[in-house]
């Protein structure tokens, strides 16, 4: 992954209209029966031999940490956390790699509280495009208990909008981050901390370089 692909990759989806990924969603019929199993860990995602990544850590961007924090009132250190399973050290310090959704000791999004989002309103983007993601080919779907449903062509208009403003959002925080890094970026040495690792952390989000204490 280098800038100039993520670029291109950005120029495609600037020159595909939205309604382009609605097909498919349309469908997998999908409609949320708020069943919270996507914010729940159900397994770990094996991202290389040492990042073991549970399936509900949930990647934000800061333009979500300010929206919930926004609308819930709460501190950004109370929504976010360093993406833990995502670091790198460049010999002195250790750098993570955006932030998480702040994780409960139940390993659960700390805003899934009485089997639902208690933010749904202010939830981060890639909530609000599961089960779809952007692959290779284009849209695919992930494991969820709402696909085969009736879903209106508004409806999957609609997430397609999302899933595309995410997409781009999601390329340019990664060109943000490379910038920040630039040769220290490597991804054959990417690394999650080890369970109850104290000391400094140093996140780069591709908009700031901030600091924290674990
Ligand atoms: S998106 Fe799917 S898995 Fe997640 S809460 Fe809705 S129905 Fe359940
Ligand atoms: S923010 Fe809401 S939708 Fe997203 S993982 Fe947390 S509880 Fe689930």
């Amino acid at each position: 992954m280098d800038t100039a692909s993520l670029r291109r990759r950005i120029e495609r989806l600037i020159h595909t209209h939205s309604k382009a990924y609605a097909p498919s969603m349309l469908k997998s019929g999908f409609s949320c029966v708020r069943c919270g199993w996507c914010c729940r860990e159900n397994f770990k995602i094996r991202i290389t031999q040492d990042i073991s990544r549970p399936s509900n850590a949930i990647s934000v961007f800061p333009d979500d940490i300010r929206r919930i924090t926004r609308g819930t009132g709460l501190q950004w250190d109370d929504v976010a956390q360093p993406d833990i399973y995502s670091c790198l050290s460049d010999g002195e310090k250790i750098l993570a790699i955006g932030w998480l959704l702040r994780r409960s000791g139940k390993n659960e999004c700390i805003f899934y509280r009485k089997n639902e989002c208690s933010i749904y309103e202010w939830r981060p983007m890639i909530c609000r495009c599961y089960p779809f993601f952007m692959g290779e080919r284009g849209v695919e779907v992930m494991h969820c208990e709402g696909l085969g449903k009736e879903m209106a062509s508004e409806s999957a208009e609609g997430m397609a909008r999302v899933l595309k403003r995410y997409e781009m959002k999601k390329l340019r925080s990664y060109i943000g981050i490379m910038a920040q890094l630039g040769d220290k970026l490597n991804f054959a040495n990417l690394r999650m901390l080890p369970c109850g690792y104290e000391g400094e952390v140093f996140v780069c989000d591709g908009e700031m370089i901030s600091v924290r204490r674990l």
